[in-house]
């Protein structure tokens, strides 16, 4: 079957072609077939869709939030409306298995669209302090550039808000997987948001996101992306004084205390580096273990790894392909790294999982008696390995936890919350999860290189509103 070709982008309100003359292609990561096309993007694009957010910017601006916040929650149902297309549609692009796509991509930005819909009631957009009355007022015209490894979810956590905030926004997906995506703007076509209140370019980040975040026009930039270019993007906004939200890498570790529960800690340390095969900011992709225990642990931890599936995304696996070839080809050299390093290979490695010719697929892989200066121990792989470290007692684990240039988020097992809790606050992350627990609400974001700012509700507000004072 002929790839679709997908080369319009959503600017104004309508779907038009881009101006752009390369495209590039979408791959299916587990068959290895191109299944689309998508416009390679210009700086004609971007100046165009500036053009329509900054036309659109003074009445959607002084639209009230309650009438944002219907339009947000009606752009919400109509994801929701499409769950299963879309799921598959993720599915095919970035070789997530089905159930996981829909968890992840679907379930949860559909839930955020309809959080920030109540906080359209809720949020104090007002407030009298002395004899000031302060507004918070639309930052701007609003850029969100996303990554692959999540694409409705990371576009939700911006797209949702910046709406909600008054600001129009322009959406620059990944080029590796756009097609998703292009849900929103069917979306906000079929909610009547007004035109130029949401557009969508696609294209690739060195040209049109490029182009994008250096725009004169662009007030704030919201970019959930690596480090690398986070930084870049963090220049090109210093230029002009724009605002920028990063949300970047991480390298997180789950911490065992001597008195944590094995039996349940273990399969969830095991499962949260995993999940997405691994390709998660959030994966904690170290787990920091007492001495006393290391062999009893890596054992353990080798017994429940050999229990997971690699295969067919379309079929109830737990893990489907790397997103791309370039994404394997990385994972296999830190795997190679690791090795030559010294740490030890206790399962996986870089021979391709059995019976899988095809896709880019790659083995979990587990590595003990790794050191905390070793590079599978200080990078993000973004794949699916994890790095047992073995600690001497508490200090210890707090010092190699924190001994990374990352600082996104943690989880620390215990049977004494207390405890759990004290170790908490010495961790120099945005996040620490105890024993397991989760929490979609909670404001999310990275100390040190894992960034800037925070996502998800009035944090996530925040980030998309400036304060005005009105003074007498
Ligand atoms: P990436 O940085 O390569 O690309 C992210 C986006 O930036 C893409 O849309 C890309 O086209 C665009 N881009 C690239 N160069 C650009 C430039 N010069 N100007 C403007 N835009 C540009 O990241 P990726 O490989 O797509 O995603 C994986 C990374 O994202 C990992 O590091 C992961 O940890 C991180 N991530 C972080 C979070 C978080 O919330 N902290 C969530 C998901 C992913």
């Amino acid at each position: 079957m002929a790839p679709m070709s997908l080369t319009k982008n959503f600017v104004g309100g309508k779907w038009v072609e881009s101006r752009s003359t390369s495209t590039i292609p979408v791959v299916n990561p587990a068959t290895e077939e191109v299944i689309a096309e998508v416009a390679g993007g210009s700086h004609e694009d971007a100046d165009l869709a500036v053009a329509a957010a900054r036309e659109a910017f003074p009445c959607w601006s002084t639209t009230s939030p309650a009438e944002r916040g219907k339009y947000v929650a009606a752009m919400g149902e109509a994801l929701h409306e499409r769950a299963d297309e879309l799921a598959a549609t993720v599915t095919s692009e970035l070789g997530v298995p089905r159930h996981l796509a829909l968890a992840t991509q679907i379930t949860h930005p559909v839930a955020k669209f309809a959080r920030y819909a109540e906080l359209a009631e809720t949020f104090d957009w007002e407030e009298r302090v002395g004899a000031s009355r302060l507004i918070r007022a639309p930052a701007g015209v609003a850029l969100a550039v996303s990554p692959w490894n999540f694409p409705l979810n990371q576009a939700a956590d911006k797209v949702a808000p910046a709406l909600l905030a008054g600001c129009p926004v322009i959406l620059k997906p990944s080029e590796m997987t756009p097609l998703s995506t292009l849900a929103f703007a069917d979306a906000a076509q079929a909610v009547g948001l007004p035109p130029g209140v949401f557009n969508l370019v696609n294209g690739a980040g060195a040209t049109v996101g490029e182009a994008l975040a250096g725009h004169p026009g662009v007030d704030l930039i919201s970019f959930t992306g690596s480090t690398a270019v986070g930084k870049r993007i963090a220049a090109l906004a210093a230029e002009r004084v724009a605002r920028v939200t990063l949300e970047l890498g991480g390298k997180s570790p789950t911490i065992l205390l001597d008195d944590a529960d094995l039996g349940e800690a273990i399969p969830a340390a095991v499962k949260a580096c995993f999940l997405n095969s691994g390709q998660v900011c959030v994966a904690l992709s170290r787990l920091l273990v007492p001495l006393a225990r290391y062999q009893e642990v890596v054992e353990h931890v080798r017994e429940v790894v050999e229990r997971y599936t690699v295969g067919d995304p379309g079929t109830p696996v737990d893990l489907g392909p790397l997103a791309s070839s370039t994404q394997r080809d990385r994972v296999l050299g830190y795997i190679a790294r690791g090795i030559e390093q010294g740490a030890r290979l206790v399962s996986g490695g870089a021979a391709p999982p059995p019976g899988l010719a095809k896709g880019y697929y790659v083995r979990p892989t587990v590595f003990a008696d790794v050191e905390s200066s070793m590079d599978i121990a200080q990078q993000e792989i973004f794949g699916p390995v994890l790095s047992v470290i073995g600690y001497r007692d508490d200090d210890d684990a707090v010092r190699i936890a924190n001994d990374t240039p990352f600082g996104l988020t943690a989880c620390v097992w215990s049977r004494d919350l207390e405890r759990a809790g004290r170790v908490a606050r010495r961790l120099r992350t945005g996040l620490v999860r105890l024993n397991g627990a989760s929490d979609q609400a909670a404001p999310f974001g990275g100390f040190k290189q894992s960034g800037i700012g925070r996502e998800h509700g009035r944090y996530g507000l925040e980030e998309f509103v400036e304060w005005q004072a009105i003074v007498g």
